[in-house]
Parts: C-alpha cells; structure tokens; sequence
C-alpha cells in the first residue's frame, strides 16, 4: 500500500518526508477516524491540491488582478464561485479565505470596528474560538457576550440569547459552533438579530456539507453572512469560503483582499472547485444523509452502553459525550481510543467542572466513516469497541488495547480509502 498521488519525486528528494506521509496515509488507513472536523478527501481533490497553481500569485480577484498571467487561475476561481452559489443557492461567494478562522475574522472587519460588541455561543457549550472567545483576537480586539446552552437539555437557551442581544445591542451575532449535536434554529437567531439590528454571521464550517446535501436546514435567508470551512463535511481540501447576500458582497470581498490577505492560494482554490462539483452530484446528497444515519445509530448504541450524550444524541454528524459517569475523564479516554485505533479527540462539555485542557467529554463525528463506507449497522460493533476500550483504560488494561486495535485494522481491511492504495 503506498500514498496516491505517488511520492515518487518526493522519495528521491526527501525521503525522510516521504516516508512520513507514507506513514500517515497508512494510519489514516488502519483506524477508525471519528474527529469530528475530518474526513477523506476524493482523489480527485487530492490532485488538485498538488499542482503547479501553487507557483502563481493572484492578488485581487478574476478580472480585477494585480499580477499578470491569470489566464487560467480566473477561470479556476470563477467556476469555484459559480459553483459555490448554485450549491448553496447565495448571491456572492469569496473562495480564497485561507481557513475558516481567517474567513471568521474577515467577517469582523467587514461589518465591525475594534471595540464594538459581538454575540457569540461560548467555546465551553459548543462555539469556536473565534467567535469572541476570551484567548482569540476576536475576544481582545473586540468586546464579547457570549451565550450557551441550558443545563437540562443542552440546547442553546434562546431567551438568553435575545437577553443578551437586547441588553448588549452587538454588531454582529454569530451562530454555529464546533461541538453542537443539534440542528442550528437560523430563523431564530435571524429573528434576534433583525430586532436588535445586527448582522447575523452562521458558521457553518462542520455542516456545510451537511447543508449542501440537504441534511441540514440552510441559512440561506436567514443570516446576511455565512462562513464555512471546506475541509469538514463538505469534504474538500483545507480552506474556507464566505457566503453572502447581494448587500453584504463588496464589504466581504474587501475585508478578505486587502483587508486581512495577500495572494490567495490557487491550488486551494481549484481544489475547492472540484469538491464542491463532487458536492453537486446527487451521490453527495446521500452523503450527506448517510453521515447523520451513521451517528445517530453510533448515538443509539452508546446510549444503549450508558454514554450519557449532551443533549441526549444527535441531529448531525457530531456527538459529545460527557464521561462523568465512566471511570476515566476526556482526555486519558481519547489517548486510549487513539492507541487502540479508535481516533477522536477529547473536549469540554457544557458546565464542565474539569478545565479544557483535561475536559470531562470526548467529541465524535461520523463523516469520514461514512466516506470510507461504513453503515448504519457498523455502529454497535464501533460502540462495542469505544466502551471496550474506555474499560480498558479505567483497568489500565494495554494489553487490551492492542488486541482492539488489531480487530479494527481487520475490521477496516474491506473499507478502503483514497489517497492510499495497491
Ligand atoms: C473548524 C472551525 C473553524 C476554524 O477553521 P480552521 O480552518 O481550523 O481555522 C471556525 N469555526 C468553526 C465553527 C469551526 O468548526
């Protein structure tokens, strides 16, 4: 098994770093994926990513460049855009935001100064850092508020957030987050926003592609501004896009060039280009389907274990499991996972009483599994091996982890995956 695109060149030239991507590309092959924020990208997007578009600089956008030679990176960029905006059905797309963090700050400095006030879901209940978190720039260079979820059903508390928003007035309300099991209520927060005169920016970088297969509602005439990632379920390469509204186009397109970035990178771009054409075709939509079959059948059968789920299971790709009432907290529990073979990382649970770097909960996503073929029925063995596993580690049990993570590499044998093959 080796690494598709082949490393031939790259062996000659480095082969200390060929044979670490050589590597990964095999452990990614022998494990059960479950970060809530990965996936496998196709071959195709692969290819895309390793071109020469990585050679050339395109400050500005298709036919407004500042450097000569765009003959084909404009009608890269172009068909990313057009094909972003019949996916999701907006006015405007930015495609050259180099993460879904850039893409969030573009979004501050298009629609806030420093100082204003900005509402946004706390990271400890789900939201991301960069929604005004107190370690993030967007949490110093701005004034945050932030809201949460209520304790008994762990769901976002909608009275507070219009509380917060009628007491606070912010210039922009962010929704989405990173850790939400739930479906997002846009015509709520839309609703909020709209009474308190602030943009609405919906963050939906770990369900765009849940979104764009119609296994999520869309906030397409919900919120004026929405970010995304392009590498989580949406399931392209490593970058990010803004969406917007006829109204709010210029002010997005100027925050991200000049404002915040210099050349975008072309690769990326094409490489968005390509996934999100694969995002177009019907068979995507069954993904995206397939992908909260899968966790919710992974949600049942923990549940079934006595996993205690906040919000009591999922309505998407992610669950987030306190582990108070099992013998071992987040953070031990996903370095076993991980040793045998079972990937996830470890996360904070809404009024956490552990601090985030040692939490009481470990996050799961079900993209990549699904990507790689497994089905709804797969998910009892998947939770046998999770509650095998979190015994083991309470038992300080290595030996047990060994074996399970000898199951797993047979388990996956039928299962395989692109980038890595014969
Ligand atoms: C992943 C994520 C981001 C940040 O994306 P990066 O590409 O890691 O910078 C922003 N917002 C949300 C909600 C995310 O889940």
């Amino acid at each position: 098994m080796t690494h598709q695109p082949a490393l031939s060149a790259l062996a000659a030239t480095d082969p200390r770093i060929a044979e670490l991507v050589e590597d990964e590309a095999q452990r990614q092959h022998d494990k059960i994926r479950l970060i809530a924020s990965e996936n496998y990208v196709s071959q195709a997007v692969l290819e895309a990513t390793g071109t020469v578009l990585t050679n050339k600089y395109s400050e500005g956008y298709a036919g407004r460049r500042y450097y000569e030679g765009q003959q084909f990176v404009d009608p890269i960029e172009t068909l990313a855009i057009e094909r972003a905006k019949a996916l999701f059905g907006v006015d405007h797309a930015n495609v050259q935001p180099y993460s879904g963090s850039p893409a969030n700050l573009a979004a501050y400095l298009a629609f806030a100064q420093p100082g204003d006030t900005v509402l946004g879901m706390a990271l400890p209940d789900g939201g991301h850092l960069t929604h005004g978190w107190s370690v993030s720039a967007t949490g110093k260079w701005f004034n945050p508020v932030r809201y949460g979820v209520r304790k008994e059903t762990g769901r976002v508390d909608f009275d507070q957030v219009r509380d917060l928003a009628r007491q606070h007035r912010p210039k922009l309300i962010f929704c989405g987050g990173t850790a939400i099991p739930r479906t997002i209520d846009f015509p709520k927060f839309a609703e909020i926003a709209r009474e308190v005169d602030a943009v609405l920016v919906a963050d939906i970088a770990h369900i765009a592609g849940l979104v764009a297969g119609g296994a999520h509602p869309s906030p397409v005439g919900h919120a004026q501004v929405i970010t995304t990632t392009t590498h989580k379920t949406l399931r392209g390469p490593r970058g990010a896009m803004i969406l917007s509204d006829a109204d709010h186009a210029k002010a997005v397109d100027k925050a991200v060039f000049p404002g915040l970035q210099g050349g975008p990178h072309n690769h990326t771009t094409a490489a968005i280009a390509v996934a999100l054409g694969e995002a177009q075709q019907p068979s995507f939509a069954e993904y995206a389907h397939a992908i909260v079959a899968n966790a919710k059948a992974l949600a049942d059968a923990l549940v079934e274990r006595g996993y205690d789920l906040v919000s009591g299971g999922t309505d998407n790709h992610l669950l987030l499991i306190d582990l108070t009432n099992k013998a071992v907290p987040g953070k031990p529990a996903a370095q076993a996972l991980d040793r045998a073979g079972i990937e996830l990382n470890y996360n904070t649970v809404p009024f956490d009483p552990r601090k985030p770097f040692d939490p009481s909960g470990i996050r799961l996503g079900a993209s990549a599994i699904t990507t790689r073929g497994l089905r709804p029925e797969h998910q009892p063995q998947v939770a046998e091996w999770i509650d095998r596993t979190v015994t083991a580690a309470a038992a300080q049990d290595e030996a047990a982890l060994g074996t399970i993570a000898a199951e797993i590499r047979e388990f996956l044998t039928p299962f395989p995956i692109p980038g890595y093959s014969a």
